[in-house]
């Protein structure tokens, strides 16, 4: 939008100097000797005066005196002192009349000018900043802020490396294509579709896809963009916003930075932001009002899906989460095919090492990183892109990256693996736990390193004292891996350790399963709606219960971190081989950790025998 408005500071200057000029002009030209008044009578009574203007508070006239070259005499003022001049002046034969003064061209140079000039800047910065023709009547309708674009030509080819994310928009797609028929077999929409993952990992890239792949408008804002100055705008784009969606549905509505207008309500500090929390009720109203049977899907990126006002993730709204994550070593090759297409490749670039030298790249460094290599090329004058170029290329944008978020350097990343393969070890050896379903060493972040994700095979309503246990040995199963494996402990685990003394907490307090205490229900305490922290309304119990309590609470967690110890220990062939493999492909399904296992307690009952 700056292209069609460009604003100059030199309009401004211009302005000013080109008032000045006039000013000036108009001073010169209309120049007035101002003589005494005693002069004046002077000259009256010298018959030298020729006529007269009488305002309020001075006269101005003409007079003939030696010198004077117009014929009319020379122009002259004075500030009028005696009223009763004009029996003086009737004796002498003057013309006289008395004027009213005219204050017109110093009042346009004192205040009409400045005054338009203070508008114009003002026109040029609101135009500027907005993009839009300022006026009053029109704040609530900042169409053009809106982007619309009709046919994409992005595909889901030009995002590589997220194929579970791509697989899960399919459905989306198919509704998009033919919504009636979709609804007539009874396929019920998700309204919202929140895409979750660090920037640069293809988010925007992937609603552009599925527009693109159904053929459907595609209408984008960012919700920084929605916070605006004026209360009431952001709400008012918000209904625009949906008023113009709903015209051409079937469409999809794309929400960059969900969570600089969606974080929660009443986190913002004191007072609040009135016009955030409006914007944002505005945003829940549209989505609990439209109906999704007309083909408006509303789809948001967000990386930081945990400051979410838990309204907006609530059934109906946004109900379904996408993760889309950092590539792999797999992923990044894709990746770099997708972008070496848009260059002259030197056919013998092997990508998988370029994958591998580019460890917690999203797709947006590795646009850069090919876009890079591509200019280096051309300034060795080289026909084609070759691998030294790649080199290069990966060590600038390394370098770039490494100030702006610390990669992790190989010892980490071997502590890391260790670290994960221990919690999924622990989770495949004890009954109960669920089930692992793949590990990543890939750096995501600065709290999670790595994760391990374990997927429910059911909705659980209760879970019995020997699965809670289970859980909480796999909680520590991570800091026992480290502590055997490199007979040290780190940082890592401090998650972990939370979550584990939470439950053996509640294990304590809540469901009554320590024998020390018994039966008892301790928990007095309420949660916040919008924090995941405890307010503490104060226990009812004594100091000597709180005391047992905090016993117990340690003698649960110290018996299963040894039992998540002796299991790790027995398995350290298995450990080693696993951390080999993860370290080397940075992923690792279940099923494959799981099939490595058995075929280590086969060798090793093989061994005994
Ligand atoms: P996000 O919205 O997650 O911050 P974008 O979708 O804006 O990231 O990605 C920026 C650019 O990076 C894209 O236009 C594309 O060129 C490149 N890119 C990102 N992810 C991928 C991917 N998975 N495959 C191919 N290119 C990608
Ligand atoms: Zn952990």
């Amino acid at each position: 939008m700056e292209k069609h408005h460009k604003f100059s500071i030199w309009y401004v200057v211009l302005g000013i100097w080109v008032v000045l000029l006039i000013h000036n002009y108009l001073v010169s030209v209309l120049a007035i000797h101002t003589i005494p008044y005693s002069e004046f009578l002077n000259l009256v009574k010298e018959n030298k005066v020729t006529e007269v203007a009488i305002s309020e508070n001075q006269i101005q006239g003409r007079m003939v005196t030696g010198t004077s070259s117009q014929e009319k005499g020379e122009a002259f003022k004075t500030v009028r002192v005696d009223p009763e001049i004009s029996a003086l002046l009737d004796q002498h034969d003057i013309i006289f009349k008395g004027e009213i003064e005219s204050t017109f061209l110093r009042s346009l140079f004192s205040w009409v000018f400045p005054l338009l000039l203070f508008f114009g800047v003002w026109y040029f910065l609101m135009k500027r900043m907005t993009g839009q023709q300022p006026g009053f009547m029109t704040l609530g309708k900042n169409r053009a802020k809106i982007y619309v674009e009709d046919d994409l030509n992005v595909r889901f080819e030009d995002a590589a490396g997220v194929d579970e994310a791509k697989q899960e928009l399919m459905e989306v797609i198919e509704f998009l294509k033919e919504p009636a028929k979709f609804t007539e077999l009874g396929g019920k929409m998700p309204r919202g579709i929140l895409l979750v993952g660090a920037p640069g990992t293809g988010k925007t890239l992937l609603a552009k896809a599925v527009a693109g792949e159904s053929h459907v408008p595609f209408f984008s804002m960012s919700g920084s963009e929605f916070v605006e100055m004026f209360v009431g705008l952001g709400a008012a784009r918000v209904r625009d916003l949906f008023v113009q969606a709903k015209q051409k549905a079937p469409c999809i509505i794309f929400i960059d930075e969900l969570d600089a207008l969606g974080k929660a309500r009443g986190m913002s500090g004191i007072g609040g932001h009135d016009e955030r929390e409006q914007t944002l009720n505005q945003l829940l109203v549209e989505m609990d009002g439209f109906d999704p049977q007309v083909g408006v899907i509303l789809m948001a990126a967000t990386n930081r899906p945990e400051i979410l006002d838990p309204a907006l993730l609530r059934p109906g709204r946004f109900d379904r989460n996408i993760l889309v994550d950092r590539p792999d070593k797999k992923g990044r090759e894709e990746i770099l095919k997708v972008h070496l297409k848009k260059i002259k490749a030197s056919k013998n670039l092997d990508l998988a090492t370029l994958a591998g030298m580019t460890p917690g790249m999203v797709g947006a460094d590795l646009a850069n990183l090919v876009n890079e290599a591509a200019l280096l090329a051309v300034r060795r004058k080289k026909k084609t892109v070759g691998m030294s170029e790649f080199e290069e290329a990966v060590e600038r944008v390394m370098a770039g990256l490494e100030k702006k978020n610390r990669l992790i350097n190989p010892r980490e990343k071997e502590i890391v693996a260790y670290h994960e393969l221990g919690h999924a070890t622990v989770a495949l050896s004890l009954p109960g736990t669920d089930p692992v379903q793949k590990i990543s060493i890939i750096p995501r972040g600065i709290a999670a390193l790595g994760y391990t994700m374990q997927v429910p095979t059911e909705d659980r309503f209760l879970m019995s004292k020997t699965e809670l246990l289970n859980k909480i040995a796999t909680l520590l199963g991570g800091r026992a891996a480290e502590e055997i494996v490199f007979e040290d402990i780190s940082t890592g685990a401090h998650n972990d350790l939370a979550k584990a003394t939470d439950i053996a907490r509640s294990m304590v307090k809540e469901y009554g399963m320590s024998d020390k205490i018994g039966h008892v229900y301790f928990a007095r305490e309420k949660r916040s709606p919008f924090l995941d922290t405890y307010m503490n309304t104060g226990g009812d119990y004594s100091e000597a219960i709180a005391e047992l309590i905090d016993q117990e609470v340690k003698e649960i967690i110290n018996v299963q971190y040894a039992k998540a110890k002796t299991i790790l220990k027995e398995k350290r062939g298995l450990l080693d081989k696993a951390a080999k493999i993860l370290l080397e492909k940075e992923k690792i399904d279940g099923e494959d950790l799981k099939a490595l296992m058995e075929e280590s307690v086969k060798g090793k009952e093989a061994g005994q025998s």
